[in-house]
């Protein structure tokens, strides 16, 4: 699995559509000082799903939209889409392609989509469980962060061993069953009560 493309229109500094494509081995984005090279890093967390602002660098979710220039009025939404290559089928879907889609008008209507069709961000969020992608994931690597790693918490540490380890998603799905299940004894307790009262 390989980022294919990155998509971007009316995204912070990028007001035009425009399309990152990579191909084999290593690829840099150079540029002069505040030229829009870390906001494709943001493109990319944004479309994971990042729903901090800060973690944006900006004040508000809005932020991400483009703001104008002195020759160029504001936009009123952004969008970013990543491409995927998905011909080993590390992603559990039936694709060998995988476009991860959102969008964000000025109202604050906001949308994902995957390979087209709308969908939650939970259904993004469970597609990259254990694969090191994803908002949480150790795929991006923003600066400062491995200083980060490094000086944490054991428990944040091994929050990153376990995604690569790919245990993430049972950890998931074993914190769900138990919900459910102290729910499910919260209803026979009272079940249980009003049995009682009958009796
Ligand atoms: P450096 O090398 O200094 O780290 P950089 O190339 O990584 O810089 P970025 O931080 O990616 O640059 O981009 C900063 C630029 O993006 C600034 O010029 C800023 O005005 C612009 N920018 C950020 N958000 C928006 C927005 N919503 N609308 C328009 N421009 C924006």
């Amino acid at each position: 699995m390989y980022l294919k493309s990155i998509e971007v229109q009316g995204f912070k500094s990028f007001a035009n559509k425009i399309t990152f494509e990579f191909h084999n081995g290593i690829t840099g984005i150079v540029g002069p000082n505040g030229s829009g090279k870390s906001n494709v890093g943001d493109a990319v967390r944004w479309v994971l799903g990042e729903q901090s602002a800060k973690q944006l660098r900006g004040g508000n979710m809005q932020d991400v939209i483009f703001s104008g220039t002195e020759t160029r009025k504001p936009l009123g939404f952004a969008y970013v889409a990543i491409t995927l290559d998905n011909s080993g089928h590390k992603l559990p879907i039936d694709y060998q392609e995988v476009t991860i889609a959102r969008r964000l008008y000025r109202s604050g209507e906001s949308e994902y989509l995957l390979n087209g069709t709308s969908c939650r961000l939970k259904d993004v969020n469970e597609l990259f469980y254990d694969t090191g992608i994803g908002k949480e994931g150790y795929s991006i690597i923003g600066q400062g962060q491995i200083d980060k790693i490094l000086s944490g918490k054991p428990e944040e540490r091994r929050e990153l061993f376990d995604e690569a380890a790919g245990i993430v998603k049972f950890k998931r799905r074993k914190n769900t069953a138990i919900k459910k299940l102290e729910e499910e004894q919260q209803n026979l307790t009272r079940v249980n009560d009003i049995l009682s009262e009958l009796t």
